[in-house]
């Protein structure tokens, strides 16, 4: 048993078969081999040595007629390590004594190699584990001949274990097969914990090298509450994950009794529990935890899923079957909000960027490509009359950034009109208020916007200056750190001066030990993923106001972000009833 600590970045306690990406998506269905099969398995080993042996000679040849003997030198290479009779011995060894299957053992043993190269402090010696998991694919691909699982055509269940994942490759993952995942890198901020989270797969990022202490098929439990994952774990332990596992189901099934509930106070008071969503097909989860609207619609995926320019038609569709989904209920959509870590196909229109989240992203992305931007807008007025649409604009930082948004959202409207297309003229501008200059200013955006909605995300990067992907910062990564908390004040207090209303839709909101603190501190609309619903309505049942505000005063006078988030674990241990 091997127990890792991550970062947890999305709830959930899962258990099941490794399904190591980093070898390709071989996943190793039986670990041992019955007794009188090993003379057969062994067998099955030389033959996958000697096949594979040819496909390198047969590179190897290839290579040597078209460059010189330097690059087929690398071929040679393998091959000798491929016919080290050390490596034979200890493989056979594994299948005779352990009567580990061929597959297994191979992987064992040269990931074990692998982990040693890895681990020296010369980088060519470091770069050489590439060529030991080259070795390892050849005699998977060999051994399991077809049966090499692809990421997005799972058949059964499985724990995704990879060096990294990207937000559109979380986004293509199936829930039904995916049971977790764990990947090397990564942070708490990234947006592949965002996607995560919407999927509701139970995720730990930022684990550090490890890939290669596993192999496909290994047992692996994933704690997406604490960060932790055990490999290969013992008997005892498994039982006691198996009992978390059932405890959770049943919690997740009293909730859901709340969902037509509306949400509120002990004391009476309504607050709006919205939800935020990626892709269309999550209103269905919205709407199942009784969601009492969109609060932040992330556009930017449909770039994200497709390898060509969405058309206005495109976007049209998708808005159309939220707000038509949602029932009257209202729709924030943001537009598009990519680069930095959301890249699409724009990616090969970027010019490689030294500090992405301070680059060429967001609302500034947009303004500069109109091409991108004017199909949007066109796209989500055309919605607004299908029900309660509002456009919410990402990442503004000056008032000219706004005002040229909406300058470009008026001259929509205006060829829509010509065009004879109806719209809804009144539809509702808002802005996240998600960098230290719009909280500084906020008093002059607020006369220019009829909403504004929090985006912690972010602001906590740039408040803190840390990097919301980089598991090197992580610690520094808090969203209960008192500068992030002086910043929500200023604005939610400014906001009510103005009388414009404001939500929050970082993925802060959705933590149950902070409600007490937000709504202490004024706020009565939070945007959260669609599975915190439940937890958070419970919360906000379990308080009032005034002991929210007795919590937040007392929050507000505290020196670090640990000592404020114990504080609010502490005091939402004692008032919620679980
Ligand atoms: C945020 O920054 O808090 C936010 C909601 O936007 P995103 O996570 O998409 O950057
Ligand atoms: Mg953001």
């Amino acid at each position: 048993m091997q127990i890792l600590d991550g970062i947890a970045v999305s709830p959930g306690i899962a258990i099941g078969e490794a399904l190591v990406i980093d070898n390709e998506g071989f996943r190793i269905p039986e670990h041992r081999v019955e007794r009188d099969a090993v003379d057969d398995e062994v067998k099955r080993l030389d033959n996958a040595i000697a096949v594979v042996a040819k496909e390198i000679e047969r590179n190897r040849d290839a290579i040597a007629l078209q460059l010189d003997d330097q690059y087929s030198a690398i071929f040679s290479a393998h091959l000798q390590m491929l016919r080290d009779p050390k490596l034979h011995r200890e493989v056979e060894q594994l299948i005779r004594a352990r009567r580990y299957t061929p597959e297994y053992a191979v992987s064992v043993t040269l990931r074990g190699y692998a982990k040693i190269f890895q681990e020296s402090d010369d980088p060519y010696m470091a770069e050489r584990a590439h060529d030991i998991f080259d070795l390892e694919k050849g005699l998977l691909r060999n051994l399991l001949g077809h049966r090499r699982e692809e990421l997005s055509h799972l058949t059964s269940p499985v724990v995704v274990l990879a060096h990294n994942l990207t937000p559109s490759e979380t986004a293509s993952l199936d829930p039904k097969f995916v049971r977790a995942f764990v990947t090397e890198i990564g942070g708490a901020g990234g947006h592949t914990a965002i996607v995560a989270k919407g999927l509701e797969i139970p995720a730990v990022v930022g684990i550090g090298k490890f890939l290669t202490d596993v192999s496909g098929g290994d047992v692996v439990i994933v704690d997406g509450e604490t960060g932790r994952v055990i490999l290969e774990p013992d008997k005892e332990t498994l039982a006691r994950y198996r009992e978390r596992e059932e405890r959770h189901r049943e919690v997740a099934v009293r909730l859901e009794a709340l969902r037509d509930v509306l949400a509120g106070t002990g004391d009476g008071v309504r607050v709006q529990l919205m939800a935020n969503i990626e892709f269309p097909h999550e209103v269905d989860h919205c709407l199942d935890r009784g969601a009492d609207g969109i609060g932040l619609y992330r556009t930017e995926f449909l770039y994200l899923e497709s390898k060509t320019e969405p058309s206005e038609e495109d976007h049209y569709r998708a808005y159309a079957e939220v707000v038509q989904a949602m029932q009257g209920r209202p729709v924030v959509i943001r537009t598009l909000d990519l680069g930095a870590d959301k890249m699409g196909f724009a990616e090969v229109d970027m010019e490689k960027e030294r500090n992405p989240f301070l680059g060429l992203r967001s609302i500034r992305l947009a303004l500069r490509n109109k091409q991108l931007f004017r199909p949007q807008l066109r796209a989500i007025l055309r919605a607004s009359l299908l029900g309660p649409v509002k456009v919410m604009f990402p990442l503004i930082s000056t008032l000219h950034e706004l005002r040229q948004a909406r300058m470009v959202l008026e001259d929509a409207k205006e060829d829509l009109h010509e065009q004879g297309v109806e719209f809804n003229r009144e539809i509702l501008v808002g802005m996240m208020v998600e960098s230290p200059a719009s909280v500084t200013m906020i008093d002059k955006f607020l006369p220019e916007v009829d909403f504004i909605s929090i985006g912690t995300n972010d602001l906590i990067q740039y408040a803190l200056a840390v990097d919301r992907t980089n598991p090197g910062v992580a610690d520094l990564y808090q969203a209960t750190d008192p500068a992030v908390l002086r910043m929500i004040d200023t604005s939610l207090k400014a906001a009510a001066k103005a009388e414009v209303e404001a939500s929050l839709c970082g993925q802060m909101s959705g933590v149950p030990a902070y409600t007490m603190l937000l709504l202490g501190l004024g706020l009565r609309e939070m945007s959260v993923p669609p599975s915190a619903i439940p937890e958070i309505k419970n919360i906000c049942r379990s308080v009032t106001i005034p002991q929210c505000e007795a919590v937040a005063e007392r929050a507000m006078t505290m020196d670090s972000a640990r000592e404020v988030d114990l504080y609010l674990r502490d005091e939402s241990n004692k008032t919620v009833q679980p």
